[in-house]
């Protein structure tokens, strides 16, 4: 079976409630980018309905879906990575299960991609978190700061972003747990900005 270009990837924690739409969003805008694609759901060991949602998503298109199960709860790092371990295409987009990164935007982060870049990161124009969630963003962005120095993002926790096939194998290759996927994915990337 010959490789698909483009490879989305996203991490799905008890989303139950939003897979659905997720789906019908998410399908025609492939669908319409005219390019051979895969999806590869990555169920981190969700309680609720998740898993059979996602089965049957694979019943649904089995040309494009795939779903990895993890037996239990390894947290949203983990479960990117074994996404990103698994991707057969040469663009590679990440996003979240929960709607929080618009399907609507993939299109235009891919024309960014193919303008040359080796990362393209979206940001949200306007965040809809609790102030609580925002104060733990900045205490992430604190910490991760210190840790990846040098490194400048807008938005460090949005997850919509597209990478070259070439970071992803450089992201896997490091081995590396401690420092989030974003942040991980611009240590490689040639001149770094946002
Ligand atoms: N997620 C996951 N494992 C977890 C928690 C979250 O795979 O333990 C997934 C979740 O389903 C979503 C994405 O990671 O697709 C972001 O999670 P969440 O919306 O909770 O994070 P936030 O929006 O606060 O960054
Ligand atoms: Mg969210």
């Amino acid at each position: 079976m010959q490789s698909p270009q483009i490879s989305i990837v996203v991490p799905v924690y008890n989303e139950e409630a939003v897979l659905e739409t997720f789906y019908q969003r998410l399908m025609p805008i492939m669908d319409a980018l005219k390019r051979t694609y895969e999806v590869i759901l990555v169920n981190d060991g969700s309680k609720d309905k998740t898993a059979q949602i996602l089965n049957a998503f694979f019943e649904r298109s089995p040309e494009h879906i795939r779903v990895i199960h993890f037996v239990a709860n390894y947290g949203q790092h983990l479960a990117i990575m074994a996404g990103l371990e698994n991707v057969r295409g040469e663009i590679i987009v990440t996003m979240d299960a929960d709607l929080q990164n618009p399907p609507e935007n993939i299109p235009a982060l891919i024309d960014k991609l193919e303008e040359g870049h080796d990362v393209v990161s979206g940001y949200r124009q306007h965040r809809q978190d609790s102030l609580w969630r925002k104060k733990i963003s900045a205490l992430h962005n604190y910490f991760r700061a210190k840790m990846v120095p040098n490194i400048v993002m807008k938005d460090e926790g949005c997850m919509l972003r597209a990478y070259r096939r070439s970071i992803v194998d450089l992201m896997i290759a490091s081995q590396e747990t401690n420092t989030f996927v974003n942040a991980l994915a611009l240590t490689y990337a040639h001149n770094p900005t946002e």
